[in-house]
């Protein structure tokens, strides 16, 4: 399944996490995108042409296209860093999922074909066993295809665009943040998928909504604790560093 990439490129291209032949647009997302490059942390061209060994010209050209996504910022003589992580932002993006995953659940509860339920149950798996292990990169990018995958089954294309790109937005938030109740979302996920499987709409939004609640609260509670790994209002370094 193809879960970190944009919903514009073609649908049964590999994820970029495990594509080592990208461009340089697609490098840089990944590296966002899981946390590699932190939020507010500075990206100078030169820096990162010379490690991609390629021109700046390339390099100017996927930021403004990472600029134009919101996935970076710049500001006159401050330069060019990765769209700091806020509590604010954390809470736009839930109220937004709360919005439309519910409902979108519920569709997928009436729509999902078998190949769904195959990949949903599939993912539970993995989820489960990184959560054993404290793979918390597997289990992030396991939750964020969770519910990717779930909006694709619910078959509703322009819903997919916005759960995946609010997902892809999300996935900074989590990936490698130490939360000691990872495994209550997954048992989440395991009754949301029962509910799926067997085409209870209803129980598909409540369920859904509740474990949006609580993962919420979990992000928030881990964010204002300090126990994850965010750099919340870590001042901007080099790259690389
Ligand atoms: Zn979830």
């Amino acid at each position: 399944m193809a879960a970190l990439q944009s919903p514009d490129e073609a649908a049964d291209v590999a994820s970029p996490l495990d594509v080592p032949q990208e461009g340089v647009y697609e490098a840089l997302f990944r590296e966002i995108v899981t946390g590699k490059l932190a939020g507010g942390e500075r990206l100078m061209i030169d820096d990162i042409a010379e490690r991609f060994g390629v021109s700046k010209i390339p390099v100017r050209e996927a930021l403004k296209a990472l600029e134009a996504k919101g996935w970076v910022e710049s500001a006159p003589r401050r330069g060019t860093y990765v769209r700091a992580l806020s509590l604010s932002e954390l809470h736009e993006l839930f109220e937004l999922r709360m919005i439309i995953e519910p409902e979108t659940t519920a569709l997928a509860a009436h729509r999902r074909r078998t190949v769904h339920l195959q990949q949903l149950a599939a993912l539970i798996e993995e989820g489960e066993a990184a959560i054993k292990i404290n793979d918390f990169v597997t289990s992030s990018r396991v939750n964020l295809e969770f519910h990717s995958l779930i909006a694709e089954a619910a078959g509703n294309r322009l819903a997919y665009d916005v759960i995946h790109d609010l997902e892809l937005r999300l996935a900074r938030y989590f990936f490698e943040s130490e939360w000691n109740e990872r495994s209550e979302t997954a048992h989440e996920h395991l009754a949301i998928y029962e509910a799926i499987r067997d085409q209870r709409a209803g129980d598909a939004a409540t369920i859904t909504r509740n474990h949006l609640r609580h993962t919420e609260a979990m992000a928030a509670r881990s964010m204002k604790d300090g126990k994850s790994n965010l750099k919340i209002n870590s001042p901007a370094r080099p790259l690389g560093k």
